[in-house]
């Protein structure tokens, strides 16, 4: 008798909590069906986030932003256009040479939906790289329109995702111009140190470059300072120094050096999924919201029309749509039928700042 009260009561807990995630995953195909159909969303933002100096937080930003955007519940999908791969395997990824990669994009050799991969998270896929990637530099070095293989690839998925995040390679070579003729703005992640501004004169000059030649409508997202530690005087000078100089560009949000930031790769999981309630994970669920209220009022709408806010430490694995085994991704999963889920692993043109000005700041 005692027994079975314990069955019975089990069954109950069992019913309700299955009741609730049937109600939780409808709310989710109701939201993402009709934040798909906003006008917002048919724009699709692809946001290349781009340095070329090494180390400085780009692959940590593209794969935790790009994961915040999801957890928002938007369709997000991340490229990982950087021969090192540290974006695919930061996910979870092995290396793969057989698979479908960025690598076959820039060569003609796949498509953009042959090569996406679902992850752990509900609404973001990836397109993977492979060290392979480094020879596409020489390979397309006299192809026709080697600067658009990216753009011309991804065209065809900018209406089934809000936001395209792109993780450059240290270098300002061919893969990263790829990236940014494809991308409708930059985002550019600096670490708060006394050398932050150094071969960033440079960098804005490739931008220039680009949008005189290939992407007019190029924009700057914005500069986020990273693995910042606001507490030292050296880093209150650099931000002091950087807001004097990219204004309203540099974000509002500083992602600190933290250590769940860089625990989370070597467990194949973007920090929000790694440690929710870590620093890390805040900091990047705050630029997320920062970058899509930005876009909400480019576009004159509220955030709200956006995205359903996603409350910096109250997600947890539940609400950042672990990864489910079947049917339960909100849309038909993009690259269905790619077979490909193998796991383990307002175009505004700013004016930027001359190189000679800018060699005066740094
Ligand atoms: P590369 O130029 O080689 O592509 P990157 O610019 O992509 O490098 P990351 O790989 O993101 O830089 O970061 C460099 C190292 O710093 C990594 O070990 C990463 O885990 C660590 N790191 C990045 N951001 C933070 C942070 N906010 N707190 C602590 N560690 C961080
Ligand atoms: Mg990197």
């Amino acid at each position: 008798m005692f027994l079975k009260e314990h069955f019975d009561g089990f069954l109950h807990i069992i019913h309700h909590l299955a009741q609730h995630l049937l109600i939780e995953l409808r709310c989710k195909q109701k939201y993402a069906a009709s934040a798909l159909a906003s006008p917002y969303n048919s724009m699709g933002r692809v946001i290349a986030v781009a340095n070329q100096k090494g180390g400085v937080g780009k692959t940590t930003t593209a794969i935790n932003l790009a994961a915040s955007f999801a957890a928002a519940e938007v369709n997000t999908l991340l490229v990982d256009c950087d021969p090192q791969s540290n974006a695919t395997s930061g996910l979870g990824f092995v290396k793969d040479p057989e698979r479908v990669s960025s690598y076959h994009l820039l060569m003609g050799a796949a498509s953009a939906e042959e090569a996406l991969l679902t992850t752990d998270l509900e609404q973001l896929w990836l397109i993977p790289s492979h060290k392979n990637l480094i020879g596409a530099n020489l390979e397309l070095v006299d192809a026709d329109g080697r600067e658009f293989r990216m753009r011309e690839a991804l065209a065809p998925l900018r209406d089934r995702f809000q936001f395209i995040v792109l993780d450059c390679p240290p270098a300002l070579d061919l893969l990263t111009l790829n990236a940014l003729v494809a991308a409708d703005a930059v985002l550019i992640p600096m670490q708060g140190e006394y050398f932050a501004l150094e071969g960033i004169s440079e960098l804005l000059d490739t931008i220039e470059r680009i949008r005189a030649s290939f992407n007019p409508e190029l924009g700057i997202e914005g500069v986020v300072l990273t693995m910042f530690d606001e507490r030292t005087n050296l880093a209150q000078q650099v931000m002091t120094e950087l807001k004097n100089f990219f204004d309203d560009k540099l974000c509002q949000t500083t992602v600190p050096r933290n250590i769940r930031l860089a625990e989370a790769p070597s467990h194949g999981k973007a920090a929000l999924m790694y440690d929710p309630r870590s620093k890390g994970a805040e900091s990047y669920i705050r630029l997320a919201k920062e970058i899509i209220e930005r876009q909400a009022s480019g576009f004159g709408l509220p955030a709200s029309a956006v995205t359903k806010e996603a409350p910096a430490g109250t997600l947890t694995p539940e609400n950042t749509g672990e990864r489910r085994e079947e049917s339960l991704t909100p849309l038909p999963a993009p690259g269905a039928g790619s077979g490909n889920t193998e796991r383990n692993e307002e175009t505004v043109v700013e004016e930027i700042p001359a190189a000679a000005e800018m060699d005066k700041t740094a």
